[in-house]
């Protein structure tokens, strides 16, 4: 890693024109979650660190393209705006909506929402959240569960305690049948005493279709993102079929302007989605699909960029950071 006055040097204007040619063969996407709340209680991004991140990117002559518009270029061979870089939100959770959408909003800067479509049809909320919900609102502090190798002891007594132990039981469980999954969730629910809210509890609450149809604009779009929110390579075929194409009805149904692009789950090809998954998503209508792994969309050498499997940075903690992953630093490390 770059120390940060290394970074500020590297990517100040004048090395940034310099390094111009290399930076027009790649485009960043990057891929956000929550965004914090001390009310609810939610860690996430901060939207004072997004105000910065827009503000720099307009100040230094970046293009914020859309998605939509970076995967119809890409299949059309039309050019796009030199410096292009786009954003998408995973989960389409309230805080995205009241609190980041706004922001790109008056900004003018397009952003790809991706919602799990049974938390607005439903009420439905995913396993995983509901893991960090009990650990978050449990009173005990030891627990004792068998990864399949005996018996093992957790102590959890600080909040990173138990976000690092929700972490590895989210890895651990990801790797099983959803049913699986979910019965653990109600015997660790037993365990740990919290009893599960049958509908998602206030810190948990999906973006509604009223708000994303109040949403939804020039720079403000919406796309599928399962049913479920399940790890489509752990489904049988029907049931992997119907969470792709059963998302992107329930969007078109319900929205005017869909993004026809899928994104995946967990994201990891290879582990979380494959060849299947991508098979269903070019059948059920869509165009493209995102995956979560990190690394560019080349322009130039295209065929290192699969339509359905596009990869996306996590959208970085530190200006510093981010400026290296918009410019062209971070391209030339990944090729040296
Ligand atoms: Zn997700």
């Amino acid at each position: 890693m770059f120390s940060e006055i290394a970074i500020n040097f590297l990517t100040s204007a004048p090395v940034c024109r310099l390094m111009l040619p290399l930076r027009r063969q790649v485009v960043p996407v990057f891929l956000m979650h929550r965004f914090a709340d001390d009310n609810r209680g939610i860690r996430g991004h901060s939207l004072g660190h997004l105000e910065d991140a827009l503000g720099y990117l307009k100040r230094r002559g970046y293009h914020i393209i859309s998605l939509r518009d970076l995967v119809e270029s890409l299949l059309a061979n039309r050019p796009l705006p030199d410096k292009a870089v786009a954003f998408t939100l995973d989960d389409g959770f309230y805080d995205q909506a009241e609190k980041a959408l706004p922001v790109f909003e008056r900004h003018q800067a397009p952003v790809t929402v991706f919602l799990a479509t049974d938390m607005q049809d439903a009420q439905y909320w995913s396993w995983d959240y509901k893991l960090e919900y009990l650990f978050k609102h449990t009173s005990e502090n030891e627990i004792k569960f068998d990864f399949g190798k005996g018996e093992t002891k957790a102590q959890f007594q600080t909040a990173n305690d138990k976000r690092l132990l929700v972490r590895r039981l989210r890895h651990f469980y990801k790797t099983m049948p959803n049913a699986v999954a979910e019965n653990a969730v109600s015997d660790f629910s037993k365990m740990l005493h919290v009893t599960l809210p049958s509908s998602a509890p206030s810190e948990y609450q999906p973006i509604t279709w009223d708000q994303a149809r109040a949403l939804e604009s020039d720079y403000v779009e919406f796309g599928p993102h399962t049913k479920r929110h399940p790890i489509l390579s752990q489904l049988t075929d029907d049931e992997a079929r119907e969470e792709i194409a059963g998302s992107w009805q329930a969007i078109s149904r319900n929205l005017k302007n869909p993004v026809p692009i899928f994104c995946f789950p967990s994201g990891r090809e290879g582990i979380d989605f494959g060849p299947r998954e991508q098979r269903m998503a070019a059948e059920a209508g869509l165009i493209g699909a995102l995956s979560a792994d990190p690394g560019y969309i080349y322009l130039k050498r295209k065929e290192n960029t699969d339509i359905f499997a596009l990869k996306r940075f996590s959208f970085p903690d530190t200006l510093a950071h981010f400026k290296q992953y918009c410019s062209w630093l971070e391209y030339a490390k990944e090729r040296l």
